[in-house]
């Protein structure tokens, strides 16, 4: 009795109260951060694992809450992309994202994030190529990553979006590769330019042999399609040197450091005379 009792009453469980309370608090916090300008990006950087060379940053969004402090990406992502407001959430953050990186040196590239939601908007390139023109930030120097997952709620979409961005000279990453469900043929149906292997995969290659299998499997498929492959989460010497031996051309994680404001970024690259 006690039981149906307490099934029958859940919806006024307390801490469903409480949480649906602070859920409804964060998406109404977020619709004002997004014009107050609270959501700004951070640049983590994507190295050459051959050479040690930078080669462009990873965009990653950041929110500033007055109260709050840092909020991560796990936490608001989700509720801008259920309610709609990933679109200006995006593009805020690439118009910010493009007007840093314009001063920069020419050679460095961005990657932004593009998420499953934003997919499903047929002018979604048109969006992006206006944006680069207002900020006079050039397509090529622009990545867009997208996740397989993404692909896959509407493939024919997703695949003639894809053929927009790449047709303005805009480059296309696979993200978190390993997590979906992409086939040879998937891949080789669209046009990616490049592979992203899953940070959890890169980070327990050492320990797991399934893990080690499939990250040498993704870059042997990398490889044999001509797509270069970058290894997210590297975090030390060793798993560097592993995913270079298994093929990774490219690689980013908190051992080059961690992502960074527009201001930081900016004072790296003066050290480092790429501005
Ligand atoms: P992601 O695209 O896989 O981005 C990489 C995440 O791994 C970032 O987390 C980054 O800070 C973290 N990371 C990088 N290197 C390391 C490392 O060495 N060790 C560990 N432990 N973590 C590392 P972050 O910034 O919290 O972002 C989480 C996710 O949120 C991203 O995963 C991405 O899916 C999403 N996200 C972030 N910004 C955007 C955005 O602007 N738009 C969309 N649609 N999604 C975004
Ligand atoms: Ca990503
Ligand atoms: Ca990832």
């Amino acid at each position: 009795a006690k039981e149906a009792g307490r099934n029958r009453f859940s919806w006024f469980d307390p801490d469903m109260a409480r949480a649906l309370h602070a859920r409804h608090e964060l998406e109404t916090a977020l619709r004002a951060a997004i014009p107050a300008g609270q959501i700004v990006p951070h640049f983590e950087q994507q190295m050459d694992l051959n050479t040690g060379q930078l080669l462009g940053f990873e965009v990653l969004a950041r929110w500033n809450h007055p109260l709050h402090g840092q909020i991560s990406p796990d936490r608001f992502i989700p509720i801008a992309e259920q309610t709609g407001m990933i679109a200006d959430l995006s593009q805020t953050l690439m118009r910010q994202a493009f007007l840093a990186a314009r001063d920069w040196d020419p050679a460095l590239t961005i990657s932004i994030n593009v998420s499953a939601v934003q997919l499903r908007d047929a002018w979604l390139p048109q969006k992006i190529i206006k944006l680069l023109l207002e900020t006079g930030f050039p397509a090529h120097r622009l990545e867009i990553e997208i996740t397989e997952r993404a692909l896959f709620e509407n493939l024919a979409l997703a695949q003639s979006i894809i053929g927009s961005l790449k047709n303005q000279g805009i480059s296309v990453a696979l993200d978190d590769f390993g997590t979906g469900y992409s086939s040879l043929g998937h891949l080789r149906a669209m046009p990616f330019d490049r592979i992203k292997i899953e940070r959890s995969f890169v980070q327990v290659i050492a320990e797991d042999q399934d893990s080690a299998a499939l990250v040498g499997a993704v870059a042997s498929v990398g490889a044999s399609l001509n797509l270069p492959v970058t290894a997210e989460g590297i975090e030390d010497l060793a798993t560097e040197a592993r995913m270079r031996a298994l093929g990774c051309a490219r690689g980013q994680g908190y051992l080059y450091g961690r992502p960074a404001d527009a201001a930081n970024t900016r004072r790296l690259l003066a050290e480092r005379r790429l501005l």
